[in-house]
């Protein structure tokens, strides 16, 4: 059982999909952290918890695929916090639990239905993270500053 689980990296500068135009802009970690994630984390959308900075913790959305920088051949990891920060997070530190699976990764005709599905992501992520199965792991010791 790989879930949950638990990483934290520096926000860094994604390739300018225009998320943030979208509202939903999602935040990249670098390569190392991409690269430890266990191979049983398979692609797909999961749902966690996030904190930057050591801040207060949110309820997060994943998107775990292809990084098309790396010619599609390295897994990317995109998270999109459900809080609005109303500034660049680049350089912070983002901390997340990955609590549970959401659904496999899909293809979508046009940018509405992309739209559409992220924002039903976001739905369905908030739900199950208030169950208390997944609610517990907001205050993992994980989340609690170090110094
Ligand atoms: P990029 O292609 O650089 O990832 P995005 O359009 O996806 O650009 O925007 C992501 C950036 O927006 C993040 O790296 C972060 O600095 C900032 N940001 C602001 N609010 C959020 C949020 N709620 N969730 C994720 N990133 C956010
Ligand atoms: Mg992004």
């Amino acid at each position: 059982k790989v879930l949950p689980y638990f990483t934290c990296g520096k926000i860094i500068k994604g390739f300018g999909r225009g998320s943030r135009e979208l509202g939903i802009p999602t935040a990249n970690f670098p390569e190392d952290v991409v690269k430890s994630l266990p191979e049983a984390v398979n692609r797909g959308i999961y749902f966690g918890w996030a904190s930057v900075d050591n801040g207060p913790v949110y309820k997060m959305v994943m998107s775990i695929g292809w990084n098309p920088y790396y010619d599609n051949t390295e897994k990317s990891m995109e998270t999109h916090i459900m809080h609005n920060f109303n500034r660049d997070l680049y350089g912070s530190v983002l901390k997340v639990c990955i609590a549970g699976y959401l659904r496999a990764e899909m293809n979508f005709n046009s940018l509405d239905a992309l739209i559409e599905a992220i924002q039903n992501d976001i739905k369905q992520a908030s739900e199950q993270l208030d169950k208390s199965e997944y609610k517990q792991y907001s205050d993992h010791p994980f989340f609690q500053n170090q110094e």
